[in-house]
């Protein structure tokens, strides 16, 4: 895996540095490359005008040649039909007839504006010539054309003797004027009998060097510059000349005395249209460049029927300066077009990554939403199996309250049970007073002391009334309730559980220490139901005696006491209830089981082991606790921690008749049960013994 993420994981910083100098050399690369390209074809197309140009040039300046240089050429092949000169070649010591052939060829020269034309004999001596005698005696001028100049090792003498036409360049015979040399064989029959020559000037090849435009020469069949735009190139030569040449052009004297010095660049003679490319260093004349060397195209061309070659030098700094812009160009279009690319890849590269950053999203999207919808159906299924289960809590909370409801009214029937022989007891008393009153009124309206029987029947009436008072609370007792929370008066409640237990309280001689009666009037309201409370606490006086069942009479004790107390963690102040005995308590072992519903330490069928299991959910319920601890002197104390009934809450109606109520004392205090019933005093005084 972790290799894995190596190779398809981001880039490292070596591998990225890497990468992107390699893309930068690369795109150097590529713009050196582009600008060579540029370069290039530039000057390759700069070469081909230049050359196109060029070549157009020397089309011109041959036909120049052509027309101000070979015109002439045909002149010698007439001269052999010339009467004067035939004759003069029959009878060559003719003077006469050397003048008469001379004044000819003096008017066909003088005529065809050429610098010389002339007569040899056989053996090469000028017969006749254009050049005339000087009538007054000065020097004739030395050249070839001069009278009697002896020429035989002139190659055009030669090669007219051979029967063939002569022509070429040379410098005039003793340092005369140089010109362009055309010889033709007079015959006279078959037999070569001399040879008629004219000497054709080159100063007007001068003029037309402008034609060109730039530095050009022409060279001759022996590589010599007889002619150049640049006079130092004059006479040199192309080639380095083998010695017999040398040796020839010595005898021949075709440049005369001149030294011929080598040519200062290494042209090549043949070159043609084709061109030539050379460098050089030149200071020749300020057209061409002479800082930092410069380019040259040669571009050569053979003149036709002649043996000459015209060469041109055109310069190549203009081309290669475009050429050097082009190229500059081509690296500037490559660099464009490279960060033009680098731009769209970056481009791409930030569309695309948005595009997966996006995707991203919406799977992450997607696989929240299916998340969610999971969670959501797995969270409804859960709700509602807690709704199914908070249904069938409360339920079973509906069932278990009915049967606490049910075990409560069982409880207070058996109560009542136990009861019943007390009450029947109670309810003897005053039935017999009754009797015993109404025989006497009814004695008494014999004797006619009515305001006796109104006295007697008063009692009767009120003796009824309490009898009715023992039974009414007996009735609300026994009544099946629902628990409502109420303000509740703690110490009437404890009153009515007391009243229950009157008798036996009575009978077990415990000594009852009833707090809570003294402090009635200050004490205030808890919020629960009377009846429910009433029910603990008849369960707690009932197991208190119960418990002291085992103690010594006169150490029966029973403490019922109630205050405010504000326990630690708890926001409003509660009432604290005890009920304390003086039995025999419980272990801590024991202590810890006692709310747990059926334990019990009573024989069978003497306890249950559910009035504590249901005395704490009654007292939980309204939102109390009961605890039990160990009382003072060892026996048990039960405490009860009530919350407060709220200000303004009305007082729950009392469940016994006022004037049965402890504070009249007829309960508890007064002792109502065993201790026969109060007399009234006008029962007494009117009881019959
Ligand atoms: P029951 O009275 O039917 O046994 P309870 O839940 O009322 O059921 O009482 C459970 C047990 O708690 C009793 O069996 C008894 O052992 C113990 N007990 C309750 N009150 C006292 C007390 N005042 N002194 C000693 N033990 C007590």
């Amino acid at each position: 895996m972790a290799l894995e993420l190596a190779f398809h994981g981001p880039p490292r910083p070596r591998q990225r540095a890497f990468r992107v100098l390699a893309g930068t050399v690369a795109a150097i690369a590529a713009v050196i490359f582009g600008g060579w390209i540029g370069y290039t074809v530039s000057a390759h197309q700069g070469r081909q005008t230049l050359r196109g140009e060029s070549d157009h040039r020397l089309d011109l300046f041959a036909a120049a040649i052509e027309s101000r240089v070979r015109r002439l050429e045909h002149v010698p092949a007439t001269v052999q039909f010339s009467s004067e000169v035939l004759a003069l070649l029959r009878q060559p010591d003719d003077p006469r007839r050397a003048a008469t052939a001379g004044a000819s060829l003096a008017r066909l020269n003088a005529h065809l504006g050429s610098l010389a034309i002339f007569v040899l004999d056989e053996r090469g001596t000028v017969l006749a010539s254009s050049q005339r005698p000087a009538r007054n005696g000065a020097p004739l001028l030395r050249d070839d054309s001069t009278p009697g100049q002896e020429l035989a090792y002139r190659p055009y003498f030669l090669d007219a003797l051979a029967g063939r036409v002569g022509r070429h360049f040379a410098l005039g015979a003793d340092g005369g004027e140089p010109g362009y040399f055309v010889s033709h064989p007079i015959r006279d029959g078959a037999r070569v009998v001399g040879v008629a020559a004219i000497k054709i000037s080159l100063a007007p090849v001068d003029d037309v060097w402008e034609m060109l435009g730039t530095p050009a020469l022409l060279v001759d069949a022996n590589q010599v510059v007889i002619l150049s735009s640049q006079p130092d190139w004059r006479y040199t030569t192309l080639a380095d000349l083998p010695l017999e040449q040398r040796v020839d052009l010595r005898i021949n004297r075709m440049y005369g005395d001149v030294q011929l010095r080598r040519f200062p660049l290494p042209v090549d003679y043949s070159v043609d249209e084709e061109s030539q490319a050379i460098e050089g260093e030149l200071d020749l004349q300020p057209t061409l460049p002479t800082r930092g060397g410069s380019g040259m195209l040669v571009l050569g061309r053979a003149l036709d029927g002649m043996d000459w070659r015209v060469l041109m030098f055109a310069d190549l700094r203009p081309v290669r300066a475009q050429a050097l812009r082009a190229s500059l160009m081509s690296a500037v279009a490559v660099a464009f077009v490279e960060l033009l690319a680098l731009y769209l890849a970056q481009r791409r590269r930030l569309v695309r990554q948005r595009l997966e950053a996006q995707q991203l999203l919406q799977r992450a999207n997607a696989e929240l939403e299916h998340k969610v919808a999971r969670r959501t159906r797995a969270l409804t299924e859960t709700n509602a199996r807690l709704r199914r289960e908070v249904a069938e809590r409360q339920q079973a909370e509906q069932t278990l309250r009915a049967a606490q409801n049910e075990l409560v009214h069982a409880g207070k029937m058996a109560v009542l049970g136990q009861l019943a022989t007390g009450i029947t007891h109670e309810l003897t008393q005053p039935l017999g007073a009754i009797r015993t009153l109404s025989g006497n009124a009814s004695e008494f309206l014999r004797r006619g002391d009515l305001q006796a029987v109104g006295g007697n029947l008063g009692i009767i009436a009120r003796l009824a009334d309490q009898m009715g008072g023992i039974i009414h609370p007996l009735k609300s007792f026994g009544r099946k309730s629902l628990p409502q929370p109420v303000a509740t008066d703690v110490a009437q409640a404890l009153a009515n559980a007391l009243f229950l237990y009157d008798q036996r309280i009575r009978r077990m001689g415990v000594r009852l220490d009833n707090r809570c009666a003294a402090a009635a009037a200050g004490l205030p309201r808890v919020w629960c139901d009377p009846n429910r409370l009433e029910q603990v606490l008849i369960n707690l006086v009932g197991n208190a005696l119960d418990a002291m069942q085992t103690t010594a009479e006169d150490a029966r004790r029973l403490v019922l006491d109630a205050q405010l107390v504000h326990d630690l963690g708890e926001a409003e102040p509660r009432l604290l209830l005890s009920v304390s005995d003086s039995g025999p308590g419980f272990d801590e072992a024991t202590r810890a089981h006692l709310f747990e519903p059926f334990y019990t330490t009573k024989p069978a069928g003497a306890g249950l082991g559910l009035g504590l299991a249901i005395s704490r959910d009654i007292v939980r319920e309204f939102g109390g606790e009961i605890t039990a601890v160990v009382a003072e002197g060892g026996g048990a104390r039960f405490e009860l921690r009530l919350p407060l009934a709220p200000e303004g809450a009305a007082l729950a109606a009392p469940a016994l008749p006022p004037a049965l109520s402890p504070a009249a004392g007829l309960i508890g205090g007064g002792g109502l049960i065993g201790a026969g019933p109060p007399v009234p005093a006008a029962l007494q005084s009117h009881h019959e013994p």
